[in-house]
């Protein structure tokens, strides 16, 4: 029989991924999700697999899983900025009380558990590129720090159960990733831009559009957490592609991908919104013998391919994703 692994945030956008990946691998995955930012759309083609199952299910509180259980990857939390920014207290709850049940849930049963973080522990980052021995520049109390904290904090607790209670731990530094399934509404740039121009709106630069992105194809994204998994090396590994584009020219990439006539239009820079952003890979290459594989034309022609798949009504419903009715009090 397959080994058994948990993977959390399985109905978001690298969650089901994950679980597709995992399963076609042999795996018997177990997703678990509150459906508070994700879609049971994405995994509905996998509840007729047998070595699938789901838990509709807040990671806030006590997680029990019954039987053995060999790996464990924490992927629930909000993830874009505008998410992110609705619902800071339950972000804040997901990367602090939601990882403490999944160490504890991982010593139970002597599972590995990898970690979904993020560039932004870097925050708006004073060296450039980022390698993992940056220790950051974050403004703790700013909009984005109850997302950059949590997923600090939610490190620290990792490293603490790996030295203290000698737990396999891995923490994959996860840079922008893109693709099918993320959420047209949910605010990042690639579906803002695709779904203005599907919508025959203008695209919304916001600051000068001078601030870079660095845009990571989400297959590869998957391969190189799966290879990180499977390795021995418990420090924090970036994944991400180094291909850097400003955000402007990265919005006429999007015209001419689109074909369409829109224009750029320009808004105020959020607060705190990094100004360059690129990863180091150094290490990935050199310990998962990983690197990106897809190139940005490549990987924007599927993902807008997706995008043009959805429906008139989900492509014009402009209303944000009604979070209230996901939160448990
Ligand atoms: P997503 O919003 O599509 O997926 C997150 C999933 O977690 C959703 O399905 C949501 O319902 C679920 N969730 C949130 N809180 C939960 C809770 N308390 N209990 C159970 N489930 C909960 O976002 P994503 O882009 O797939 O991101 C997944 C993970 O990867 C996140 O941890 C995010 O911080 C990390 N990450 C993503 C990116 C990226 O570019 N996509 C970059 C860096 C880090
Ligand atoms: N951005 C933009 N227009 C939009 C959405 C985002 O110019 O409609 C910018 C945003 O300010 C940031 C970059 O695009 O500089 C990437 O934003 P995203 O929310 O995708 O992710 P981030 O890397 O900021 O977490």
């Amino acid at each position: 029989m397959g080994k058994r692994i948990l993977i959390t945030g399985a109905a978001g956008f690298l969650g089901s991924h994950l679980c597709d990946k995992f399963v076609s691998e042999g795996y018997r995955v177990i997703g678990m999700d509150n459906l508070i930012t994700g879609d049971m759309k994405n995994i509905d083609h996998l509840l007729k697999e047998e070595s699938f199952e789901f838990f509709h299910y807040d990671v806030t509180r006590f997680v029990h899983v019954a039987g053995e259980l060999d790996y464990i990857l924490h992927f629930a939390s909000p993830a874009s900025p505008i998410d992110y920014l609705k619902i800071p207290i339950q972000t804040l709850k997901v990367g602090s009380l939601g990882i403490w049940h999944l160490l504890g849930l991982a010593k139970e049963k002597n599972a590995r558990i990898l970690i979904a973080s993020t560039s932004e522990v870097y925050g708006d980052p004073l060296v450039h590129p980022q390698s993992e021995d940056y220790y950051g520049n974050v403004n703790t109390i700013g909009p984005r720090g109850v997302y950059d904290e949590a997923k600090r904090f939610q490190e620290s607790m990792t490293m603490a159960y790996h030295r203290f209670h000698g737990l396999e731990t891995r923490i994959a530094r996860i840079f922008n990733t893109y693709g099918p399934r993320m959420r047209l509404n949910d605010g990042r740039v690639i579906p803002a831009f695709i779904g203005q121009a599907l919508r025959g709106e203008d695209l919304t630069v916001f600051g000068d559009g001078s601030q870079t992105r660095s845009f990571c194809y989400v297959d590869d994204q998957i391969e190189g957490i799966y290879r990180l998994l499977l390795s021995n090396y418990s420090d924090p590994v970036n994944i991400g592609n180094p291909e850097e584009i400003t955000i402007r020219d990265f919005a006429e990439e999007i015209i001419k991908l689109t074909n369409t006539s829109q224009k750029i239009i320009y808004k105020p820079l959020p607060a705190d919104d990094p100004l360059q952003r690129q990863p180091d890979i150094t290490r990935a290459r050199n310990i998962l013998g990983w690197e990106p594989k897809v190139s940005r034309e490549e990987g924007m022609r599927i993902t807008y391919d997706y995008f043009k798949g959805l429906t008139e009504e989900e492509l014009f419903k402009s209303e944000h994703k009604d979070f209230a009715k996901h939160i448990k009090r």
